[in-house]
């Protein structure tokens, strides 16, 4: 249809160098038609659970006025900066109001004050080499996440875990590799790994062929951790298969057990087959600043049978910074600098034991209201499971009963449903009182 259209055109295009005629048709034609778009935008259905949740909540307002919803669902923190993050963002505007301190464009990759820090403190810290070169700076680890599809070739077989954040497999929708959604929600070139409380939500090795495999732990929306001898054995078996592995390790800081690596590179070889993906957006309430990091080690290359030659991801990824993005602004990376002053990193393991106390409460509640639940211990997130089998029923439980918000687990995926997820991040008082409420549920 495509080429056709294109041959078309091409054809009238000149003609109607020639002829009024058929340049009115042609205008008629194509100027009405406008510009093509990426059909694949059109791929990604509207957020109908997103609309589902608003109807039940609006209805709950509308019918309880006065009762107010105690928001568990959010992906979102809710407590501020560290003082010594403001301070330090403070310190970097009056620097750049000033000529003799004023920073332009920072360098591609991120200042070295701060790749610096992040190779210190949470790489040699845990015996990890990683070179500063290896680390990008973002703009928050999503936008690395859903534009790594960029560097690899459009016929890479995906992997995903499922229940899992849907912007890996959206990214690749609207990057042509999803294939079509089929009937039970899953996309047609899409291998779902799938994650069963009956697996301890834990994925086995594809059955197919795979190229890529996203890996996120501790995992949102199921809370699980990979214990090192899991992590392990993927890593072993990414470099048997040449797979590359996209470990998301946002919630890295929630991590309490001491056996659990801190990093995927505290795996033998993982420098060969892996790329990290971490964040100050949760440990550091930096969601509304946007900054991240994501770890190329220059060890890892890929191929191209067109070019019959291959390539350090590390150098196409640059490539791409080039053309695609900036350095987040200096002001921010100074803020995320101080995260890792004395003052920051005591303020951080304070922040992350204030919303894994508030998992600890939910937990106890869900407990003692004998609803089964995983999570909630290296992990801010807790999987609920609907004892009434669908998840809407659950929620509208949550919802009626107890006046709080949850997400419904069909939000993460065709394996979510079922489910619940509910989040920590909530100020404590109101997680108190939903924990009385949950412990009461009948
Ligand atoms: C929050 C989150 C991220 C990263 O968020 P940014 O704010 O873009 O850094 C990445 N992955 C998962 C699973 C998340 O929940």
């Amino acid at each position: 249809m495509y080429e056709n259209l294109f041959y078309f055109r091409t054809i009238s295009e000149n003609l109607c160098k020639y002829t009024r005629f058929w340049q009115k048709l042609y205008n008629f034609a194509f100027l009405c038609i406008m510009v093509l778009i990426n059909s694949q935008f059109l791929k990604v259905a509207d957020d109908e659970i997103q609309r589902q949740i608003d109807k039940r909540t609006n209805w709950f307002q509308t019918v309880y006025r006065d009762k107010k919803i105690i928001r568990l669902d959010s992906g979102d923190v809710v407590r501020p900066l560290a003082p010594c993050v403001v301070k330090a963002m403070t310190g970097a505007i009056a620097e750049m109001g000033d000529e003799a301190t004023f920073k332009g464009r920072g360098p591609l990759g991120g200042y070295p004050f701060l790749t610096d820090a992040i190779v210190k403190f949470n790489f040699k810290n845990y015996r990890v080499k990683i070179e500063p070169d290896e680390v990008f700076i973002n703009h928050g680890t999503k936008e690395d996440l859903v534009g790594m599809g960029d560097i690899l070739c459009r016929d890479n077989r995906i992997a995903v875990i499922d229940p899992v954040s849907q912007d890996y497999i959206e990214s690749n929708v609207i990057g042509n590799r999803a294939g079509d959604l089929t009937e039970n929600r899953q996309w047609s070139h899409i291998l779902y790994l799938e994650c069963k409380k009956e697996n301890d939500f834990m994925p086995e090795f594809p059955k197919l062929r795979s190229d890529v495999i996203y890996l996120s732990y501790p995992n949102n929306p199921t809370g699980c951790v990979m214990t090192r001898e899991t992590l392990e054995k993927w890593v072993k078996y990414a470099i048997e298969n040449d797979i590359l592995i996209l470990f998301d390790a946002t919630y890295k800081s929630f991590i309490t057990d001491a056996d659990i690596p801190r990093t995927i590179y505290e795996i033998k070889d993982a420098k060969k087959v892996a790329i990290e993906f971490r964040s100050f957006s949760k440990n550091a309430a930096f969601t509304g600043l946007h900054c991240g990091y994501t770890i190329i080690p220059k060890k890892l290359s890929g191929y191209s049978f067109r070019a019959n030659k291959s390539a350090s991801l590390n150098a196409l990824w640059r490539k791409r910074l080039m053309i695609k993005n900036y350095t987040p602004p200096y002001i921010i990376q100074k803020g995320a600098e101080a995260i890792y002053s004395e003052e920051g990193l005591k303020w951080v393991a304070e922040n992350v034991s204030y919303y894994m106390s508030n998992a600890a409460i939910m937990r106890r509640a869900l407990s003692e209201a004998r609803l089964k639940y995983w999570g909630g211990v290296n992990s801010p997130y807790i999987w609920v499971e609907s004892p009434y089998g669908s998840s809407w029923k659950l929620f509208d439980k949550l919802l009626n009963d107890c006046c709080i918000l949850s997400s419904p687990g069909e939000r993460f995926g065709p394996l979510g449903k079922g489910f619940v997820r509910l989040s920590s991040f909530a100020n404590q008082s109101k997680v108190i009182m939903a924990g009385t409420r949950i412990s009461d549920i009948k």
